[in-house]
């Protein structure tokens, strides 16, 4: 078996148990592939062995790697930091962006979404533990900028995103993400319809799904260790070298 086949087995696995363990139904948890600074050919073998959803951070890369794999079905999520001046090709290329920190960002998303796609799913990003390093709003935030989405005809909020700082324990991991749950909770109750916490990377993941992720970001445990690579590189036929 191929390391990426094995890998995504492992992951599945890990999934189902997590979920299992904590009475959830291991369906109503999204597996999503990050693939940043990982080749075209690896997102396609992970594709034949089933995984449909794939996260990119940095759009030029992804959009070379989309080139590469317009054949296949994907569902493109864009899970970096989003400017001005990047809003349109993501609005276009992408089904999904996960980093929503501000209403003008949403705003130039909605109106440069083209007619005839269906509206871009959208999660805002809350800054859980308050982390100068870290993109994302506080949790106070989240109901003002939730409502002024609800207003864009373009996209279509989702639900909540968060990466917490790094804790070692399952139990020191779970409040952040009980934070983020309560926080959707709060917001389907004020009548907004959304159904997604994108919470839970590699470190996290169990203590994410105990708290009720509905899709785990993962990277590394699916694709390997990232090196730095040049852009030229990323190529299916290109070799990987060190930038
Ligand atoms: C890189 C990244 C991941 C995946 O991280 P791994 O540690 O490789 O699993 C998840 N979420 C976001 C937002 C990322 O940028």
């Amino acid at each position: 078996m191929q390391n990426i086949e094995k890998n995504l087995n492992h992951i599945r696995a890990q999934i189902v148990a997590a979920a299992e363990a904590h009475d959830r139904d291991p369906d109503s948890v999204l597996l999503l592939a990050v693939s940043k600074r990982k080749p075209a050919s690896d997102i396609r073998t992970a594709f034949e062995f089933g995984q449909q959803h794939f996260g990119e951070n940095y759009l030029q890369e992804a959009q070379q790697k989309m080139r590469e794999l317009e054949d296949l079905d994907i569902c493109w999520h864009f899970i970096g930091a989003i400017q001005s001046n990047k809003t349109r090709d993501i609005a276009s290329d992408f089904d999904w962006a996960h980093c929503i920190d501000r209403i003008k960002i949403a705003r130039r998303l909605s109106e440069q979404r083209p007619a005839g796609m269906p509206p871009l799913n959208v999660c805002i990003q809350v800054n859980i533990d308050h982390e100068d390093s870290k993109a994302g709003i506080d949790l106070a935030e989240v109901a003002e900028l939730a409502a002024a989405i609800q207003d864009l005809p373009g996209i279509r909020l989702r639900g909540l995103m968060t990466i917490p700082a790094p804790r070692a324990s399952f139990e020191e991991q779970r409040p952040a993400f009980a934070l983020l749950a309560q926080a959707l909770a709060d917001l389907r109750q004020q009548g907004i319809d959304c159904d997604t916490l994108s919470m839970g990377m590699t470190q996290d993941m169990e203590a994410a799904i105990a708290e009720g992720s509905t899709l785990v970001r993962i990277g590394t445990a699916i694709f390997g260790e990232r090196t730095l690579i040049r852009l030229s590189a990323l190529s299916a036929r290109a070799t990987w070298q060190p930038a």
